[in-house]
């Protein structure tokens, strides 16, 4: 039966999807004029997927020994963050939508029909990220922009729920939009509906920095260091880390790139193992010169559960 639905979908997604040739706009940052003051890490929901999508065999070996009765075949909840950034002159910059509202109600409209029928989601009413900033009275208008680590659909599909009036600017690479306009994007995690509604996606500009070791190339995206953005494919092509940079602390958002547990590694479920391996080692060496860089995890089921959400005052 799950065999023939999957049949279908793949029939219906054939006749509905072709491939697509928009170009990204090219790179011009939003107007932001003050400082970093704040980050706000919501947990928008979670996504249920088996352990086997994160560890090796060799990892699961070391999981074993410490959690004989987990299976690798068992599900595990991960939590989807979304990452908002305040300035001091009011403007906020957010890294991921993170997970919709409509999620529970409507898994089909959230995830598209083959998405929703192959993994399970749990989202409480009023944890998306507009819901939040609401919430918290953050200003929706001023949020500037939406930069993505990459164009998975259990990351961004909080998209569903862009808000007209947030006036915000959306960022992107070439190879994660290459990816999500291809016939079919939707079997590799990638769904072009989300976009739809959107005009204002533009390309992120890299320049090559000694500053940054080993990273040779970085996007110093607002011009202030406040947000630096390195280049880490292999869980997806173009997936994109984050580097944080308050007065006095600095963190590093590895998103799909890399896991904490049983040590610092990429993801089994990946786009290329080669560039995976490359990048998390670009991370560690990062890691082993930057200690005071705290890495915040967001892939790692051992690693990240907050049931509600985090301020970090800068
Ligand atoms: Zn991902």
């Amino acid at each position: 039966m799950k065999i023939l639905i999957i049949l279908t979908a793949f029939i219906l997604a054939m006749l509905i999807t072709g491939c697509r040739d928009v170009e990204l706009k090219p790179f011009s940052p939003p107007i932001v004029s003050g400082q970093l003051t704040r980050m706000y890490v919501f947990n928008t929901g979670k996504i249920q997927f088996p352990y086997s999508i994160f560890y090796s065999k060799e990892e699961w070996g070391e999981i074993k020994k410490l959690f004989p009765d987990k299976t690798k075949d068992e599900k595990v909840w991960l939590s989807v963050p979304t990452y908002l950034l305040e300035y001091s002159d009011g403007s906020f910059i957010a890294i991921n939508p993170g997970l919709p509202s409509i999620s529970n109600q409507n898994p089909s409209k959230a995830f598209g029909f083959v998405f929703s029928k192959l993994f399970s989601v749990k989202v409480d009413e009023g944890k998306d990220l507009y819901s939040q900033m609401q919430a918290h009275h953050l200003d929706i208008r001023k949020l500037k922009a939406m930069i993505f680590t990459h164009l998975h659909i259990g990351d961004i599909s909080g998209l569903i729920e862009v808000k007209k009036v947030s006036n915000t600017m959306f960022y992107t690479v070439n190879e994660e939009w290459q990816a999500v306009q291809k016939s079919f994007g939707i079997f590799k995690g990638y769904r072009f509906e989300y976009f739809k509604q959107i005009d204002k996606i533009y390309g992120l500009a890299f320049k090559t920095s000694t500053d940054f070791s080993p990273f040779s190339e970085a996007c110093n995206f607002l011009g202030d260091n406040s947000i630096i953005i390195f280049k880490t494919p292999g869980h997806s092509q173009g997936h994109l880390s984050f580097l944080i940079q308050g007065k006095d602390k600095s963190y590093l958002i590895p998103a799909g790139a890399a896991k904490n547990f049983p040590s610092f590694s990429y993801l089994q479920y990946s786009w290329s193992e080669e560039k995976s391996k490359e990048s998390v080692n670009n991370l560690k060496e990062f890691k082993a010169k930057h200690p005071h860089v705290k890495f915040l995890m967001d892939h790692d089921p051992f690693d990240w559960e907050i049931d509600d959400f985090l301020v970090i005052d800068f």
